[in-house]
C-alpha cells in the first residue's frame, strides 16, 4: 500500500450529534483527551462557556470564531486520523448545523440516558438518515439516575425507527453504576473511578466468575444474568451491513464525565467504521481512493473583519490529496485557482496545512467566489457533485428597511446574505418590491442579518415575526403552469402562500396539524418537505 492510500485509509471523519446538555462537549474533549490532542479536561468546555447569547455582531462573530474552532477537529488516536465535526446546538442552531452533517461519513449520537430522544437529536437525526450514514449511539450520564435501558433502546427504534443493538449493558446506574457487560467479547468491564487518570480502570471478568458476585454484589450479579438473557432473547443479530447502511445503530453506555465506557467506546466506533466513503456526482461515483484531488463546500462563514468582506469556505476533500501548491479547478466558477491559505483545525488551534487527503476538511479564504455545494477537481477532471440538499427554515419574519429610500441597499444586502446560505428569502404574490420575508433554521440568524444589514449595507431594519413553523414546496407537475393563487386553494388562516426567488411556491403553516387539513381540503396539491 502506497503512503497515499495509507493517509485516507486511516481517516475517520464524523459528526457528532445531540440536544444540548446530552453531553457532546465532554465526550468530544475526552476522545480529544485520549487522543493527546489537548492536555486536560476543560479546554474545549472552557471557550464554550464564553460563548453568551447576544445580538451584538462582534460577540456573535467572536462566538463565530470559536465555534468555528470547535466546529471541525482533527487529532491522532492509535495510527487513526479523526476528523470530528461538531453540531453547534442552541441559538447557534442553523442550517450550517444541517449541512455540516453532509461532509461526515457516520454519527456518533449522544442521549441523554435520563432524558432520552429529544427535540433536537430527532432533527438531526432526520438529516442523517437521509443519506443512510452508519449512526452509532452513546447513552451518557449513566453515572446519574438513569431510565431503564431497555426503556431507553424502545424509544430510539420507536421515535427514530432505527433498530438498535446494545454493545454492552450498563450495571447499575447512578452511584450504582459499577461497569458494563461486553457482549461481544461476553466479559463484565468493571469500571472503578480514577478522577486523575485519562481512562477509568477497567477489569475485566467473565460473568460466571463467582468473583463477580464480590465484585458487584449478588443481587446486581443475578438481574445481570437475567437481563443479558432478556437482551439476546428479544434483540435482532448485530449485522455490520445494517450498520454501515444506517439500519441498525449500535448502542453503548457509559458517561462521559467519569470515564466509564468512553475508550472502549471510541475503539469499537473506530473498528466499525470504514475509510472516508465515495461520493455520488451526477452518474459517476467518486472514490476517497482515486488519484484525482475533489472537494465540496458545505460551509461558508462571514469573516469576523467587516473592511473585507472576505470569508473561509469550508470543503470537505473527497477523493485524493490536496496540495497547497497545485491548481484546482472550481466547476462552478468555471477556472483554474489555487486555494489560498488553506487552514485546518487541530484540537483549540488553526493551522496553515500544506497537504490534506479525502476525508478531511479544509477551510480557505473565500473572496467571494464560493457557495455552498460547489465542486472543486482536477483541471483535467471534470464533474459536479450532488447539490446538498435546502432546509425548510422553521423561524419567519417580515422585514423592511425603515427608511423606504434605502430599498436598494436593502434588497441587495438581503440578497447577498441569502445568497451566502445563512437565510432563505421568500415574497408573497402581493408584497411589495420593499417587503422580504425571511425563515432561517435558527433564531440567531435573525440578529446576525440585522447586525450584518446595518453595519455593511446602512439599513436599519423594520421586523415583524410571522408565527409560521412548518414548510411545504408545491410540486407542479406542468413547469408551465401558472403560478397558483391564493383564492386557487382552500388554506386556513394560518397558512400562507408565499414564492421563493426563483419563482418555486410554498405554503407556510403555523401548525403542523393545518399541512394534514391543507392535503385533505385540496385533493390536486402536490407538497413536498425538501
Ligand atoms: P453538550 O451541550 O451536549 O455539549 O453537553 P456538555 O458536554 O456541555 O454537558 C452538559 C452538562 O452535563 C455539563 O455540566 C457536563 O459536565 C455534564 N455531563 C456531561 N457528561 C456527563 C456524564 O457522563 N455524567 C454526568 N453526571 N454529567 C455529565
Amino acid at each position: 500500500m502506497s503512503k497515499y492510500e495509507a493517509e485516507i485509509k486511516r481517516r475517520r471523519t464524523f459528526a457528532i450529534i445531540s440536544h444540548p446538555d446530552a453531553g457532546k462537549t465532554t465526550l468530544t474533549e475526552k476522545f480529544l483527551l485520549y487522543g493527546g490532542a489537548i492536555a486536560q479536561a476543560g479546554q474545549v468546555k472552557g471557550k464554550k462557556n464564553t460563548r453568551a447569547a447576544t445580538s451584538d455582531w462582534m460577540e456573535i462573530e467572536k462566538q463565530r470564531g470559536i465555534s468555528v474552532t470547535s466546529s471541525v477537529m482533527q487529532f491522532q488516536y492509535e495510527g487513526f486520523c479523526i476528523n470530528i465535526l461538531d453540531t453547534p446546538g442552541h441559538q447557534d442552531f442553523s442550517e450550517d448545523t444541517y449541512r455540516t452533517l453532509m461532509a461526515a461519513d457516520s454519527a456518533v449520537m449522544v442521549i441523554d440516558a435520563a432524558k432520552g430522544v429529544e427535540a433536537q437529536t430527532r432533527k438531526l437525526f432526520k438529516v442523517c438518515a437521509m443519506r443512510d450514514i452508519p449512526i452509532f449511539t452513546f447513552i451518557n450520564k449513566m453515572d446519574r439516575e438513569s431510565r431503564d435501558p431497555f426503556e431507553l433502546c424502545e424509544e430510539l427504534e420507536h421515535e427514530l425507527g432505527l433498530d438498535t443493538y446494545a454493545m454492552n449493558w450498563p450495571i447499575g446506574c447512578g452511584k450504582d453504576f459499577q461497569g458494563v457487560y461486553d457482549r461481544q467479547n461476553r466479559k463484565v468491564i468493571h469500571f472503578t473511578s480514577n478522577t486523575n487518570a485519562r481512562a477509568a480502570t477497567a477489569t475485566e471478568i467473565e460473568p460466571d466468575d463467582p468473583a463477580l458476585a464480590d465484585l458487584i454484589g449478588q443481587a446486581r450479579r443475578d438481574q445481570l444474568v437475567d437481563e443479558i438473557e432478556l437482551l439476546d432473547g428479544a434483540s435482532c443479530d448485530f449485522d455490520m451491513d445494517r450498520v454501515r447502511h444506517g439500519k441498525l445503530s449500535p448502542v453503548f453506555f457509559g458517561s462521559a464525565l467519569t470515564n466509564f465506557g468512553v475508550e472502549p467506546f471510541l475503539e469499537e466506533f473506530l473498528r466499525m467504521t470504514t475509510a472516508p466513503l465515495p461520493r455520488r456526482a451526477g452518474d459517476e461515483i467518486i472514490d476517497s481512493f482515486d488519484d484525482d484531488f475533489s472537494a465540496f463546500v458545505f460551509k461558508i462563514q462571514a469573516n469576523m473583519n467587516k473592511a473585507h468582506r472576505d470569508r473561509i469556505a469550508f470543503m470537505r476533500v473527497v477523493s485524493g490529496k490536496f496540495e497547497a501548491d497545485k491548481e484546482v479547478y472550481h466547476m462552478q466558477g468555471g477556472k483554474k485557482i489555487r486555494l489560498s491559505r488553506p487552514q485546518q483545525l487541530m484540537a483549540a488551534e488553526r493551522e496553515i496545512i500544506e497537504e490534506a487527503y479525502a476525508g478531511d476538511i479544509i477551510g480557505v479564504f473565500d473572496p467571494g467566489i464560493f457557495s455552498i455545494g460547489d465542486t472543486l477537481c482536477a483541471p483535467g477532471k471534470k464533474f459536479k457533485f450532488d447539490p446538498i440538499p435546502t432546509f425548510a427554515p422553521e423561524h419567519f419574519q417580515r422585514i423592511r428597511s425603515i427608511d423606504t429610500m434605502k430599498r436598494k441597499q436593502f434588497l441587495k444586502g438581503v440578497e447577498q446574505i441569502a445568497q451566502e446560505g445563512a437565510i432563505q428569502i421568500f415574497k408573497t404574490p402581493y408584497t411589495g418590491m420593499e417587503e422580504v420575508i425571511v425563515g432561517v433554521v435558527g433564531t440567531l440568524q435573525f440578529d446576525v442579518l440585522e447586525y450584518r444589514l446595518r453595519s455593511e449595507y446602512n439599513v436599519e431594519l423594520y421586523k415583524e415575526g410571522l408565527p409560521y413553523e412548518y414548510l411545504r414546496w408545491i410540486v407542479r407537475d406542468d413547469p408551465d403552469a401558472p403560478p397558483l393563487k391564493e383564492e386557487d386553494l382552500l388554506l386556513p388562516n394560518d397558512a400562507k402562500l408565499v414564492e421563493d426567488y426563483k419563482g418555486n411556491q410554498l405554503l407556510l403553516f403555523a401548525a403542523q396539524w393545518s399541512i394534514q387539513w391543507v392535503q385533505d381540503k385540496n385533493k390536486d396539491l402536490k407538497l413536498a418537505e425538501f
